[in-house]
């Protein structure tokens, strides 16, 4: 089995170059660092199995040999990071997803892609199902991104239907856990960074918008499973307990034993008010749940966070 992983030196990436490894894989990581770090992936370097290219998926890539899987998860991700990158995201969610597949054909792979929760936009349907169309804001802030997402969507599905690609979309809701980076902007790394270094949390809004947490073990059980089945998506991977952010931030002042105070900030432009994803496709077909409890991936995330220099914010 030879599985080509691209972003694969960001934060999901690594944990799936790891788990393709320990699942008997050869592993080629494709990654430009442009929100990741060849850091992230420095430990499986002397792994034989285990090779890192630096290269940007929305360049011609030619991978020699063959491949039987096609991970895709390039993409900025995190909303400071794809405001920062607006184009560079736009372009790895069409040329690079076209680049992906087109690799998948060439080799005959499966290939998966990294959609999101995103595609949902602020969602006037809750929990979310797989059917559901979504709110999407295409000229926001965000547009670069969830547009992307669902241009993604559609090019896969498209060699999936005229070119008989085995190609496949998972939407993967909020996930979090070890090597996030402390500035990446989500909620929950923003948290644990603040609180440790003793800031005021700043959180969104009054706090009462939802979001609905996986911890990247389980995510990453989800999408092994998922990318060995044959089915085509799309299929929602996540965490259904859905939280308030501020019981979030009330949580990481736990966990932390911080004396940290909570403070009250503007909420991002089109920030969605509620977040769940509906699991039962993922339950049917792969038999597949999240066991980690929110309070031990947030003590195991903060037990790694500790390790990480942190830079006040
Ligand atoms: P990340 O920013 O840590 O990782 C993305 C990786 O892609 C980085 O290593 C980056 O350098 C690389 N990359 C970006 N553009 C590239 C290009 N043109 N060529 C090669 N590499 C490129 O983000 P993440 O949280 O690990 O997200 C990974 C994937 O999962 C993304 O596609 C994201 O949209 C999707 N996703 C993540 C979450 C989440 O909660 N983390 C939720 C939904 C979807």
């Amino acid at each position: 089995m030879r599985v080509v992983v691209t972003g694969g030196a960001g934060f999901l990436g690594s944990h799936l170059c790891e788990a393709m490894l320990a699942e008997g894989a050869e592993v080629l990581c494709l990654d430009n660092f442009l929100t990741g770090s060849p850091a992230n992936v420095a430990h499986l370097r002397t792994d034989r199995s285990f090779r890192l290219v630096h290269c940007d998926i929305t360049e011609f890539v030619h991978v020699p040999g063959s491949v039987d899987l096609v991970l895709h998860f390039a993409s900025p991700a995190s909303p400071s990071d794809y405001l920062r990158f607006p184009i560079d995201t736009l372009k790895v969610g069409a040329i690079g997803t076209w680049h992906a597949l087109g690799l998948a054909k060439e080799k005959g792979a499966r290939l998966v892609l990294a959609s999101t929760s995103e595609v949902y936009g602020d969602p006037q349907v809750h929990p979310q199902p797989e059917s559901y169309w979504g709110h999407v804001n295409p000229v926001g802030p965000r547009g670069v991104y969830d547009e992307g997402k669902r241009y993604g969507e559609a090019m896969v599905t498209a060699y999936r239907n005229s070119e008989g690609v085995d190609a496949a979309i998972v939407r993967i809701f909020n996930t979090y856990g070890p090597r996030m980076r402390p500035h990446d902007g989500r909620a929950i790394p923003t948290f644990i960074r603040q609180a440790l270094l003793g800031e005021p949390l700043t959180v969104a809004g009054n706090g009462t918008q939802t979001r609905s947490v996986c911890h990247v073990d389980d995510l990453v059980a989800g999408i092994v499973a998922f990318a060995g089945s044959n089915h085509p998506g799309p299929m929602n991977l996540g965490n259904p307990d859905e939280m308030s952010v501020r019981s979030i931030a009330e949580d990481v002042i736990t966990a932390t034993g911080s004396s940290s105070q909570l403070t009250f900030v503007d909420l991002p432009v089109d920030d969605p008010q509620v977040r769940r994803p509906d699991t039962t496709l993922a339950r049917e077909v792969l038999g597949w749940q999240p066991r980690m409890s929110w309070h031990e991936g947030l003590d195991r995330t903060v037990a790694w966070f500790r390790q990480v220099e942190l830079e006040a914010g």
